[in-house]
């Protein structure tokens, strides 16, 4: 079965073609840039095995609707093209974000699911009605080909109510589902298998911790395959320092900065997700950055650095807690999470104790391919392992489908 699988934004589509006959790619890219003055679709397909093509066209592209009349026009392409007949697109998976508490798992659209995608935009209110306009779009150019939605949140519905509830009026809860939701779920779902997989174990057999560290980073307590905890909350501003949001802080900071600035919570809001993070503490907000002003001696992009690691750390403690130090493997994943060995070491430092030890020179360096990381007498395992989140939304599309 060829499954394309679409994760619309509020101006771009990131799209994949696979064939599920070998999991294999047959052709990704991006639509850049909708709605803008100038927009851009990239296009990397394999019209044949020994035969990559890419190809970049620029032109205004002034809604979803026109991108994806680009990239199908690509897919069929007599020579740049991987098929020959939409026909052979067997299901649409789409990724996402924001499910709420009403999605579990994977599921077809239909009108009732459009409408609970729609009820959450208050939860996700950038990501949402994309993914919307993308389900849409999808429809009107595959009419009878399945649509499937995959949630980032539905891996973490398995939360226990004390991982997921807020100390907030029980109101709030019953009234708004205002409670911890997580993301990343479906990177952290595929590493998970992934690791499983790779420790010879079924996942019902293995507790992990998981780390899917990039420009948003979380992190996962994953019991017998199901996750117990994780560090994103009712949006993912919450949980370890990212690229730009702060992560965990005290509440009040929003009162305080009302009462010091005569800010407004919108503004708040932005500073948190926008203005913080690595970039507010040093002014840069890409690892490779913070890691070469480090070697220069900048002290701003040090602490940046050793403020990542401290709170990754603490966040490895709790989950051990949550899984009652029963822990087979510590999983890294996504941007800094696969390239960073400096940021991996530190964040493992001085966990000895707890049998957690890296092996510096196993760590060192990077290579796409998993691979193990852990010192031989290091109770609990470490393992980097590349996220594929396009391939996990494909393979649930293609078992619900297929039944
Ligand atoms: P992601 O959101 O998963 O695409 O991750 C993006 C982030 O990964 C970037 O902002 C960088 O901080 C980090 N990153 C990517 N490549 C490297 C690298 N070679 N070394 C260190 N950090 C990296």
């Amino acid at each position: 079965m060829k499954i394309l699988v679409i994760n619309a934004g509020s101006s771009s589509i990131k799209y994949q073609m696979l064939d599920m006959t070998d999991e294999s790619v047959m052709a990704s890219g991006l639509v850049e840039r909708i709605g803008e003055p100038s927009g851009a679709v990239s296009y990397k397909a394999f019209p044949d095995t020994d035969n990559e093509c890419k190809t970049t066209l620029e032109q205004p592209i002034p809604e979803h609707e026109t991108g994806m009349k680009l990239v199908i026009d690509l897919l069929i392409h007599p020579e740049k093209g991987v098929i020959k007949d939409l026909k052979e697109i067997g299901a649409v998976g789409h990724r996402i974000v924001h499910g709420g508490d009403k999605f579990h798992a994977p599921t077809v659209v239909t009108d009732e699911v459009e409408q609970a995608i729609e009820d959450t935009i208050l939860m996700a209110p950038l990501h949402n009605p994309a993914h919307l306009a993308g389900i849409r779009t999808a429809k009107r150019f595959f009419p009878d080909v399945p649509q499937v939605v995959v949630f980032d949140t539905a891996f973490h519905q398995t939360m226990p109510p004390e991982a997921y509830m807020y100390a907030m009026p029980y109101e709030m809860y019953e009234e708004l589902r205002l409670r911890r939701y997580g993301a990343h779920g479906t990177s952290h779902k595929y590493v998970a298998g992934e690791a499983a997989r790779l420790l010879g174990k079924q996942p019902e057999e293995c507790n992990l911790i998981t780390l899917h560290l990039g420009n948003g980073c979380s992190m996962s307590a994953v019991k017998g395959g199901e996750c117990v905890d994780t560090s994103m909350g009712l949006t993912p501003l919450a949980g370890l320092i990212m690229g730009t949001r702060c992560g965990d802080i005290d509440p009040a900071v929003y009162a305080f900065l009302e009462r010091a600035k005569g800010l407004k919570l919108s503004e708040i809001d932005m500073i948190m997700n926008k203005k913080s993070g690595l970039l507010g503490l040093c002014g840069m907000n890409d690892m490779r950055d913070i890691h070469a002003a480090v070697e220069k001696g900048d002290e701003k992009a040090e602490l940046a650095l050793n403020m990542v690691a401290y709170r990754t750390r603490k966040y490895i403690g709790s989950y051990l807690a949550a899984l009652e130090g029963k822990v087979d493997a510590i999983v890294f994943t996504a941007g800094i999470g696969e390239n960073d060995d400096i940021a991996r070491a530190m964040s493992v430092q001085g966990l000895e104790a707890l049998g957690i030890s890296i092996d510096q020179e196993k760590n060192a360096g990077r290579v796409k391919e998993p691979r193990a990381v852990h010192a031989d007498d290091s109770r609990v395992q470490i393992w980097v392992i590349p996220t594929n989140e396009e391939l996990e939304i494909a393979r649930q599309t293609r078992e619900l489908v297929a039944g």
